[in-house]
């Protein structure tokens, strides 16, 4: 079994809050978030950093970060906002060797609970969290179908 937290997670051989997979990417709660909802989208196959992700996979994390972002936009979960960002490289504070892209949730006027989130980094009902994220990603698949419904 691989060394890599993030591996073992898309094996189902650690414990995650998922709220999203595909073929190609998972994500899912992280487990000291800064903000309430902050989520991690990482590829199913290992790359430690950039240099190792094929661009074709890199587009598939962004699209999945970019529905996060929007799912978690929705009434189901009420963000007013989202930070999206990669920390690629120890330099750039990159703790776990498999690419992960954060999508932090914010709220207006959210700073000072930002701030704190960074130091405390306290998970607070993750099974809670995690359904609200996965009932905002099927508000957006609902609010696509009644589109094409209507033309
Ligand atoms: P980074 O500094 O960009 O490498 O961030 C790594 C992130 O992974 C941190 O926010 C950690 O809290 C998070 N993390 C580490 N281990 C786990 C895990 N087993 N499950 C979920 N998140 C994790
Ligand atoms: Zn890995």
């Amino acid at each position: 079994m691989s060394e890599c937290v993030f591996c073992r997670i898309v094996a189902g051989a650690a414990p995650a809050h998922r709220v999203y997979e595909d073929d190609t990417v998972c994500a899912f709660l992280d487990i000291r978030p800064i903000t309430r909802g902050h989520t991690l989208v990482i590829p199913r196959n290992h790359a430690t950093d950039l240099s190792e992700l094929d661009a074709e996979t890199g587009a598939e994390l962004f699209r999945a970060g970019h529905r996060i972002a929007r799912a978690v936009q929705g009434p189901a979960f009420a963000a007013d906002g989202a930070n999206l960002l990669i920390n690629d490289g120890r330099a750039a504070f990159q703790t776990v060797g498999h690419v992960h892209l954060h999508v932090l949730p914010r709220k207006h006027g959210d700073k000072f609970r930002f701030a704190s989130g960074l130091v405390l980094r306290r998970s607070r009902e993750p099974d809670r969290v995690a359904a609200a994220i996965r009932a905002g990603l099927a508000g957006l698949d609902t609010a696509a179908e009644t589109d094409t419904d209507t033309g």
